[in-house]
């Protein structure tokens, strides 16, 4: 599945992951369906930006993708709800992890940016998971609204509440992932409020990680190791900086085919991630890594034409 996606539609990879090993990713929102609109994100702008929690994917849909998938021989350290918005806005996902339990043994994850465990039914839905990653990028209102551009009728007292709350109910384990960008949510008063935050909601792990890949807004940009360094002083002892090794991924035997694939691509043309998911038949988020390792090994280079980010060889 390295180099199409094989008539799968919400699975993608196994990619590998620093954090999680060779994940599976599964899919339960349309492209950039998300309750934010964060401006580091690698997928662009978000198309529809909502709170409304509904059947954006059929669950069907998708246990036939996973059960198809597992009956191939499939396998992977984690199977990971994630993708290319806010999985928890489905509200079908609990049909999904029922499936997955029932179907295998493989560990169980949930990416998600945390702003929808308030909400008793989605924490009751997601609480057997193996390994819950909220997203902390702000704890005060106005940090939030900079860094994470929510809709408008999300908080961020309800949302830090909801995560706490979600920490406690959940049986398996918690790793907050903090994303810091350089002069919007690294200021000393924010860094103190997450750091509040991570007092509140005690998950096992902070992982704080800055922009590393092709952001939504060219202005927001990665901090400094030294800048990470003296952050991760203020979040306190449970931080670690989890910097993504971007090149491993074209190093993997497993996958370099298609990041040749994915050159080859953009020696007859400049192309956006998107260009690049569509003309391979990948997801973008799988795209994206294999950008990435190009963009590492300095083989390809970044274009910038308006609102739009392509990709060229040096
Ligand atoms: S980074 Fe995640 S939470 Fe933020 S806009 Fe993109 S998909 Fe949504």
């Amino acid at each position: 599945m390295s180099d199409a996606n094989n008539g799968y539609h919400y699975l993608f990879g196994p990619v590998p992951s620093r954090r999680l090993g060779r994940s599976l990713g599964i899919d339960l929102v349309p492209f950039k369906t998300c309750t934010f609109n964060c401006i580091y994100c690698q997928l662009g702008p978000t198309t529809n930006r909502t709170t409304e929690r509904k059947v954006y994917i059929p669950a069907a849909e998708v246990t036939e993708e996973l059960g198809r998938w597992l009956a191939e021989g499939g396998d992977a350290d984690y199977l990971t709800l994630s993708g290319s918005g806010e999985p928890t806005l489905n509200s079908e996902i609990a049909q999904v992890i029922d499936f997955a339990r029932q179907q295998t043994q493989l560990p169980l994850a949930l990416l998600t940016n945390g702003s929808l465990l308030w909400r008793e039914e989605v924490r009751r839905e997601v609480r057997h998971l193996d390994l819950l990653i909220p997203s902390l990028d702000a704890a005060t209102q106005e940090g939030l609204e900079r860094v994470n551009r929510p809709a408008a009728e999300l908080n961020i007292e309800q949302i830090v509440a909801g995560i706490a709350q979600a920490r406690e109910e959940c049986a398996g384990e918690m790793w907050l992932e903090v994303m810091l960008v350089a002069g919007i949510n690294d200021t000393e008063e924010e860094l103190a409020a997450i750091r509040e935050g991570i007092d509140v909601i005690k998950p096992e792990r902070v992982q704080m990680n800055t922009v590393v890949r092709p952001p939504a807004e060219s202005y927001a940009t990665a901090l400094i190791p030294q800048q990470l360094q003296a952050a991760k002083e203020i979040l306190g002892p449970l931080a670690e900086i989890v910097a993504p090794l971007p090149e491993d991924y074209a190093g993997d035997s497993d996958h370099q085919q298609t990041a040749e694939d994915v050159f080859e691509l953009l020696r007859r043309r400049p192309c956006t991630v998107n260009d690049v998911a569509a003309g391979l038949d990948i997801h973008p988020n799988e795209a994206t890594k294999y950008i990435m390792a190009l963009l590492a090994q300095e083989r390809i280079r970044r274009l910038r034409k308006g609102d739009k980010t392509y990709y060229a060889p040096v």
